[in-house]
């Protein structure tokens, strides 16, 4: 279908007349012969195509040469004569009505329609798991904004300004905000434990909540580091919480999520939040405690860190609830104490999973991602 382009005569109304009813009929004639996909297509990209189609290179040689005032009526008849190509293109052709006559009959030769399910991210999906274990031990989940100020990410947390602690959660801060006082200063929280901090402020003991969610660090990537990870917190207060309660609750959280024959053993170490502090192992799930590769031999892994909540950061919430209520005596450790832990949901997810390197999770592969429907 190559045409020469058409001349105009001259710019006037019989002319044009005479030019669009000779592309019409043109357009008409070949409309009738388009009775498979094929030449639908090929009609298309003949009338229509962006850089050769014939329409274009028409219109293109006709306004060029035509005076200003012929330039409205000729785009309008070009107007015109593109709606009367789309209107013959939106017939159905022969081979498309059989197609759909023969799927309203089934046809069982066809192959099947494949639906991709969505799942949950393999990370989403651990955080859900350990949620799941604090919520039948009663919890409730609590969640908090990532750009939180200085005052809940570190101060009421027991790390005052300059304080060494801070240097090992260095952190993105918001730009701009020197004239504000310190603790008002914002940055992306580095742990999810200013939401410990939240829910005391706005709720009296008891408390028992698990608190999940994304937290940014100053950590250059690697395989077992980046910058933006996920945690989940625990933090339960009421009367006579001991250390006792902490140990039974968290060797029941790892013997339901590892099984049952998970042991664990505490170690003494040091949290700002924490009083006493103690980091977790729990007996290599791949060995059995017999040592191997993954427990570099030793029978145990280190996964969590937790405690009981240090006094200063009651003092802390008191300070805070005080500004409301001038009163307020809830959160006296004299009368309630408490504990918290917490751990890295990348750190699990891989142990689970045997995934050596944490940038998996976040690049979007879906051959990695497939792995987990
Ligand atoms: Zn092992």
């Amino acid at each position: 279908m190559t045409e020469t382009i058409p001349q105009l005569t001259s710019y006037d109304a019989p002319a044009f007349e005479a030019a669009f009813a000779t592309l019409a009929d043109e357009v008409r004639q070949q409309s009738a012969a388009l009775t498979t996909p094929e030449a639908q297509e090929n009609f298309r990209l003949h009338w229509l195509g962006r850089k050769q189609g014939r329409l274009k290179l028409i219109s293109d040689a006709w306004l060029k040469s035509a005076p200003p005032e012929a330039r409205k009526p000729l785009g309008m008849r070009f107007n015109q004569l593109k709606q009367q190509i789309e209107q013959a293109l939106e017939a159905p052709t022969a081979a498309t009505a059989t197609t759909s006559a023969a799927v309203q009959g089934i046809d069982i030769t066809l192959p099947g329609l494949t639906r991709h399910p969505g799942i949950p991210h393999p990370l989403l999906e651990t955080m859900h798991e350990v949620v799941r274990v604090f919520h039948h031990l009663g919890y409730s989940t609590n969640l908090g904004p990532q750009v939180e100020s200085d005052f809940y990410n570190f101060e009421a947390l027991n790390f005052p300004p300059n304080h060494p602690a801070r240097d090992t959660q260095d952190t993105l801060q918001i730009a701009g905000q020197q004239a504000r006082p310190s603790r008002d200063r914002l940055l992306m929280r580095t742990h999810t434990s200013p939401v410990q901090i939240r829910t005391m402020i706005a709720q009296a003991p008891p408390v028992r909540i698990v608190i999940p969610g994304k937290v940014h660090r100053n950590d250059a990537a690697d395989a077992t580091h980046s910058p933006i990870f996920h945690q989940i917190e625990g933090l339960c207060v009421d009367t006579d919480i001991t250390f006792s309660d902490l140990k039974g609750t968290l060797d029941h959280a790892m013997k339901a999520l590892f099984g049952s024959a998970v042991k664990t053993r505490f170690f003494p170490s040091f949290f700002p939040f924490t009083e006493p502090s103690a980091d977790v192992q729990i007996s290599c799930i791949f060995c059995g405690g017999t040592g191997c590769r993954k427990c570099k031999h030793s029978g145990w892994i280190e996964l969590l860190g937790c405690g009981m909540v240090d006094p200063a950061v009651f003092a802390s919430v008191t300070e805070e609830r005080r500004k409301i209520n001038p009163d307020d005596d809830a959160y006296n450790p004299e009368k309630i104490s408490g504990f918290a832990f917490g751990m890295g949901v990348e750190r699990i997810a891989m142990m689970l999973h045997g995934v050596s390197d944490i940038g998996h999770f976040y690049s979007g592969d879906m051959r990695f991602l497939e792995q987990f429907a």
